[in-house]
């Protein structure tokens, strides 16, 4: 017997409202979307116990024809698009012309229009999927649609709904953001008879913010503007100390629709990273314009998530202009650092401040692109091929660098106490060397030389030394100002998700920023001036190509690799001799294996006596030439 069939219109109709109709709140801002698009100068909400009963809105936008009123209510039915190319640039704030036909599935619905160009309106009535008849009637140009009983026709729903304060408190929230985004259409809103709210079109978004969040925080806000290769960004920011408890006063629209976007909101928080009190949240309005090519609205049913196709440099531009802002003249700088030393303290709190002002205010100002950069030197794909770490000597290498470097074998820190060590002629002596075409060591050796390939050694340094830490307990992590955003594919969202506590042991601080993009938050301390972008890509890299889920040993492992390939000096860096000689004395030190981690070999080995067979010095053997026979 078949068991499939095709579900009748109106239950299509209600099991798309569930997606798009939850509480009364839906149905006001679908019905304000409709407004605003059909281009009205005002509008005008009346609601009865907070919606449940009554929602009105009407308009004097631009009405609908007789025939076209009846058919605003079928589903699937839209004037706003008509081919799949304009799902590519929406410019309304509709287009998926499902609203009126969800309400109308599960509650009572009244619409009258007129169009410009009429004389009088049409209005059809309609009601659990059920449409009457259209006719005739009294009304202005524009629209008005009155819901009745909500939930009539699916009473499970209705047993959802909260008090009336909080369901009137989400209707407002929607009121607030379409006021925020069309600071010129006149607002009304009446709740229970009583006018709630009465907005005459106002100049500027500021007015807006004071009519709903009061004087104070509206004469405190100041003005963000910024305009960047991805798109353009206005609004009005809180300077601290001003905060709020939560994140509910931070409003964020794209091309005029209120948006939730994880990643864009990460941005606005880290504009304000150490400038406010405690777990204190930004205020903002922030209004980006963008082609309309590049924002995806088709995304979910309710719009309020988007997909930005320049996500990742809308994050460093909405980050670059807050923070400049914060940190600019006018604004009294409260940025505090950590853990500042005797010298920053006597060089006074307002020096201390204008100059991390600036520093930070420079570092802002170069386009996203170059903050990587000035973290770590991009070079062409490749193990060995990027970010180079300088090379430091072992801690036992010399007494000096034991106490200079402790714990920093790895790090960035040139190698000082080795040049120190030789100047004051303590210690073991290193090895004389030198360094050819910037790729090989070449080095003398008790019992012959040693050529030594520069980035095979260091890595495998740099790994056994991960290793050996990775194996005690997790790494730290530095946190980097600005994180670093890497685009993702879905299967590397996933990889990353799952290893997210190998990575934290790493001191890789890595989370998901928006649905395609990972934010690199802190790196390790050790590897402060590796990739971290290249770092994660290989690993994940490696993780999707397993076949079998790797062992947590294998796991480890392969972080202490790729790091350590990321981490290392490459072919082509021209070392300081000091420096040639710390690797060196790493390499004596640890008596390392002759390969790398990638099974290449660091070095080749020629003894004496291999040199002497070659230069027919082996008389010893042979007998055949004395020493006192060569030329020199
Ligand atoms: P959508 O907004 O996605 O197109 P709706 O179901 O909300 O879908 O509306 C269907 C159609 O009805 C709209 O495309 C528009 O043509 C018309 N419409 C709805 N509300 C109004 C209004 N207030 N003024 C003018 N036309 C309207
Ligand atoms: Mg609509």
């Amino acid at each position: 017997m078949p068991l499939i069939r095709v579900l009748p219109e109106t239950l299509v109709n209600q099991i798309a409202a569930g997606e798009v109709i939850e509480r009364p709140a839906s149905v006001v801002k679908e019905l304000l979307e409709n407004a605003l698009d059909a281009g009205a100068g005002r509008v005008t909400v009346e609601l009865e116990k907070a919606g449940k009963a009554l929602i009105r809105v009407s308009d004097d936008g631009q009405g609908m024809a007789p025939e076209d009123v009846p058919l605003a209510l079928a589903s699937h039915a839209t004037s706003k698009v008509t081919a799949a190319e304009d799902l590519e640039a929406i410019t309304t704030l509709g287009f998926r012309g499902e609203a009126l036909a969800s309400i109308a599935s599960v509650a009572d619905v009244r619409l009258v229009s007129r169009p410009t160009d009429a004389l009088e309106a049409t209005e059809v009535e309609a009601g659990g999927g059920r449409v009457g008849e259209p006719r005739p009637a009294a009304g202005p140009v524009g629209t008005t649609v009155e819901v009745r009983n909500l939930f009539r026709y699916i009473p499970a729903r209705r047993k959802f709904l909260k008090t009336d304060a909080t369901e009137m408190g989400h209707c407002t929230e929607q009121v607030t953001r379409a006021a925020l985004a069309y600071p010129a259409v006149h607002l009304a809103v009446a709740h229970n008879g009583r006018t709630v709210y009465e907005l005459p079109p106002a100049e500027t978004v500021r007015e807006r913010v004071t009519a709903f969040f009061g004087a104070e925080l509206g004469e405190a806000l100041v003005t963000v503007e910024a305009e960047g290769p991805a798109g353009r960004i206005t609004g009005l920011v809180a300077p601290p100390p001003v905060g709020r408890a939560t994140g509910r006063h931070q409003y964020l629209f794209v091309n005029g629709r209120y948006v939730w976007d994880r990643s864009l909101l990460h941005a606005l928080r880290e504009a304000y990273r150490g400038l406010l009190e405690g777990r204190q949240q930004p205020v903002a309005f922030l209004f980006l314009t963008v082609p309309p090519e590049r924002v995806d609205v088709n995304v979910h049913p309710t719009k309020t998530e988007v997909r930005l196709r320049d996500g990742h440099l809308l994050y460093g531009e909405v980050l670059a202009a807050i923070r400049e802002k914060l940190l600019g003249p006018g604004l009294a700088p409260h940025v505090r650092m950590p853990g500042a030393d005797g010298d920053e303290a006597a060089e006074g709190e307002d020096a201390r401040s204008r100059r991390v002002r600036e520093a930070l205010a420079d570092f802002l100002r170069a386009p996203p692109q170059q903050h990587h950069m000035d973290f770590h030197r991009r070079r062409a794909a490749g193990c060995g091929s990027t970010a180079s770490s300088r090379v430091t000597p072992p801690p036992h290498a010399t007494g000096h660098a034991a106490e200079a470097d402790s714990g920093g074998t790895a790090t960035g820190a040139r190698p000082r106490a080795a040049a120190e060590a030789e100047g004051a002629g303590e210690g073991p002596a290193l090895p004389h060397a030198i360094q050819i075409h910037n790729t090989y060591l070449v080095a003398e050796t008790a019992d012959g030389i040693v050529i030594v390939d520069q980035h095979a050694l260091h890595e495998r340094v740099l790994f056994e030394d991960l290793m050996a830490r990775l194996e005690a307990g997790p790494l730290q992590g530095q946190r980097l100002l600005v994180p670093v955003t890497v685009d993702a594919t879905d299967r590397e969202m996933a990889a990353a998700e799952e290893h997210t506590e190998a990575l934290a042991r790493l001191g890789m601080d890595v989370a998901a920023l928006g649905p395609r993009t990972l934010g690199v938050r802190s790196v390790p301390t050790l590897l402060a001036k590796a990739d971290p972008e290249a770092t994660l890509r290989d690993f994940l890299a490696w993780v999707l190509e397993c076949d079998d889920p790797p062992t947590a040993r294998q796991v480890l492992e392969q972080l202490a690799h790729v790091a350590a390939c990321r981490a290392a000096v490459k072919a082509g860096d021209p070392l300081q001799p000091e420096e040639v000689r710390a690797l060196l004395a790493h390499r004596e030190a640890a008596r390392l294996a002759s390969t790398c981690p990638h099974g290449r070999p660091t070095a080749l080995v020629l003894s004496k006596s291999d040199l002497e067979k070659q230069f027919g010095r082996d008389y010893a053997a042979g007998g055949a030439v004395t020493d006192e026979g060569l030329p020199f």
